[in-house]
This record gives structure tokens, C-alpha cells and sequence, in this order.
């Protein structure tokens, strides 16, 4: 069978591509590994309607809604290639077993590239972060650790201060000058230069000089890269942003290999649930029209 429109990733933007087209009527091929960006948390923020749900139970919610479309189809696996042009594209899911489809979307995430920090993996999502948007206002004015990794971190240091009394690790990550000094001191950030040895307890961060500093919370800026190469396999281009590399779109996210899609984290930035869901309700819409038009 040639389904309509093959969707890769079925979290929040594919699901919100897969909604529009499931109730045009279309036919919909969703493969899904279930490896959300958010699944290293317990609670959602920031999405209307949904504030502080639990990540996993929304997009279970969501997927039961898709599920009552027959022209659904949802498959629990990993594709491993992704093939073809317009009209005529195939997805070969890692059971070696392959899918048709006259259009393609790249709904796959990222994934983070956290420091190498002792303590760092286990933290991520519970005591470490990214997004003060989504974590900062739980930290309850607190203390908060920024954790350098590139030169988005400045900017991190210099935002956090809305969340709470921050201190910025350098950890050799990054060249301080002086303006960036001064622009530190103006905003009421404590600058640590010696090195980080561990994380330690919830957030706690333990210096090269033996000292524990003890914090409600830490953020670092994470590279972000396709969670899967199937894209640029396939010849789309990817472009740089701040965060880290992402799946070049159009304004109607049509990637530059005409009939395949891309939208999510995948496909722009910055990154949430709520602007995954807008790009996705958008991506759905575009691939409809470009099946009919
Ligand atoms: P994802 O949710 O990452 O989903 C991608 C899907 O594609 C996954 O199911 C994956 O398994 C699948 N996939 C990938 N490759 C393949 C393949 N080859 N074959 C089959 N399937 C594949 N945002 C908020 O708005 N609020 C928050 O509180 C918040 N907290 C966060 C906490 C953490 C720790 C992190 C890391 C992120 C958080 N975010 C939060 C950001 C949010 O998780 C992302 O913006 C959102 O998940 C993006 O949705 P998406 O559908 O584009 O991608
Ligand atoms: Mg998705």
C-alpha cells in the first residue's frame, strides 16, 4: 500500500502533522521509536492548557485522539533509510521491512549533547537543564549554576538572572573578556573560573579546589543535532543555528528535496512543545495542500 503522507517520529510535531492529515481523510503511516527529547523529565511547562503535565501522558493523550482515524496506520519502530522523490518515496524501518509513500516528513527531534561532566547524564532533565522557560520558575528564585559549553552560554548567564542569584561556571569551555565581564557584573552573576571536578546530591557542583557549591538548579546550553541522519541521507540540506545543526525548510517546511517535509526541533528553533505542535499543525497543512495542488 501507498500511503499518502509516511510520517518518521510520532511525538508532538508528528502527531500535530498526522492530526490535520487524518482528518482530511488522508492516509497516514506514522513510525515511531518513542524516544522523546522531554522523556528525562517528569513535568511539561510553558504549553497552553497542559501546564506541568506529565510529558509522557500528553502524548499518549494526543495519540489515543489519533487513533480513532481509520486512515491511521502507527507502527512502534526505527526507520533506517529513507528513499526516493516526490510521489514515490519508501522508508525501510530497521526490521528490514519497507513503507510507501507519496510524501515524506521528518518529525525525528534532536538529540543533546551534554558536557562531559561527572554526574551530568543523570541529572539531565531533573536537576540540569536548558530551557529556563520551561524549568526556571520551579526553581523557586533559588540559586541557580550555568554551566558553559560555547558561546550560547554567555547569553544563558545573562538571561537566568530573571530565575534567580546565578553563578556561571566558565569550566575552560569558553574565552571571558573583558565586556563580557562587565555585561556579567551588570546583570549580577557571580563568575567561577576553576574548573568543575563533579556534580554532586541534586545540584550540587564540586571545583577542582575541593569547594561544594550548593544550587537549587543548573542549566547548560546543549548542541543540538537531527536526532537521525535519515535526512541529510536522503540529500536534504541542514543549516546552523546557535543551537546546533537542523534540517533546512521553506515557509511551508518543505526541505530543499521537493516532497519530503521536515518540522519539530527537527526543522527550527528554539525548541518546545508548544512551537513543535505550531510547526507540526503547519507541516500537516502544507504536506495536504501539496497533495491536492
Ligand atoms: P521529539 O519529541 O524529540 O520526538 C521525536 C520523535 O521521533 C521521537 O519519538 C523519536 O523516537 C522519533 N524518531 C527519531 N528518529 C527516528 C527514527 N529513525 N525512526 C523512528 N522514529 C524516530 N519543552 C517544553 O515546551 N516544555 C518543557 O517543560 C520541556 N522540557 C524539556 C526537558 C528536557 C530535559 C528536554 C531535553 C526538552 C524539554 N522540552 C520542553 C523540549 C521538548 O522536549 C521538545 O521541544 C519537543 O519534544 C519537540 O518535539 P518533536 O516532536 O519535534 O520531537
Ligand atoms: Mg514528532
Amino acid at each position: 500500500m501507498r500511503h499518502d503522507v509516511l510520517i518518521i517520529g510520532g511525538s508532538y510535531a508528528g502527531m500535530a502533522a498526522a492530526l490535520q492529515l487524518l482528518r482530511a481523510r488522508r492516509t497516514v503511516l506514522v513510525i515511531d521509536a518513542g524516544q522523546r527529547r522531554n522523556r528525562f523529565a517528569s513535568h511539561s511547562h510553558g504549553f497552553l492548557g497542559q501546564d506541568g503535565a506529565d510529558p509522557a501522558q500528553l502524548a499518549r493523550h494526543a495519540r489515543s485522539q489519533l487513533a480513532a482515524y481509520p486512515t491511521l496506520t502507527w507502527i512502534e519502530e526505527s526507520a533506517a533509510r529513507a528513499e526516493g522523490a516526490r510521489d514515490g518515496f519508501s522508508v525501510t524501518c530497521a526490521n528490514g521491512v519497507r513503507h510507501e509513500g507519496r510524501r515524506l516528513l521528518f518529525a525525528t527531534g534532536v538529540s543533546d549533547t551534554l558536557p562531559e561532566i561527572e554526574g551530568m547524564a543523570e541529572r539531565w532533565g531533573k536537576h540540569v537543564f536548558h530551557c529556563p522557560y520551561c524549568h526556571g520558575y520551579e526553581l523557586d528564585r533559588g540559586r541557580i549554576g550555568v554551566i558553559a559549553t560555547g558561546p550560547m552560554s554567555m547569553h544563558q548567564a545573562l538571561l537566568l538572572p530573571e530565575w534567580g542569584e546565578v553563578t556561571f561556571f566558565v569550566n575552560g569551555a569558553i574565552d571571558i573578556g573583558a565586556e563580557d565581564r562587565a555585561a556579567l557584573t551588570a546583570r549580577g552573576v557571580t563568575l567561577e573560573e576553576t574548573p568543575i571536578t563533579r556534580l554532586e546530591n541534586g545540584a550540587d557542583i564540586r571545583l577542582e579546589d575541593g569547594r561544594l557549591l550548593t544550587f537549587a538548579g543548573l542549566f547548560t546550553a546543549t548542541r543540538t543535532e537531527p536526532s537521525a541522519p535519515l535526512a541529510e541521507d536522503l540529500g536534504c540540506a541542514l543549516e546552523e543555528t546557535p543551537l546546533g545543526r537542523q534540517i533546512r525548510t521553506d515557509a511551508a517546511k518543505e526541505t530543499t528535496i521537493p516532497g519530503a517535509f521536515a518540522c519539530g526541533d527537527a526543522a527550527r528553533s528554539p525548541h518546545s512543545v508548544s512551537l513543535a505542535v505550531g510547526d507540526g499543525a503547519w507541516a500537516g497543512a502544507q504536506l495536504h495542500r501539496s497533495l491536492v495542488f
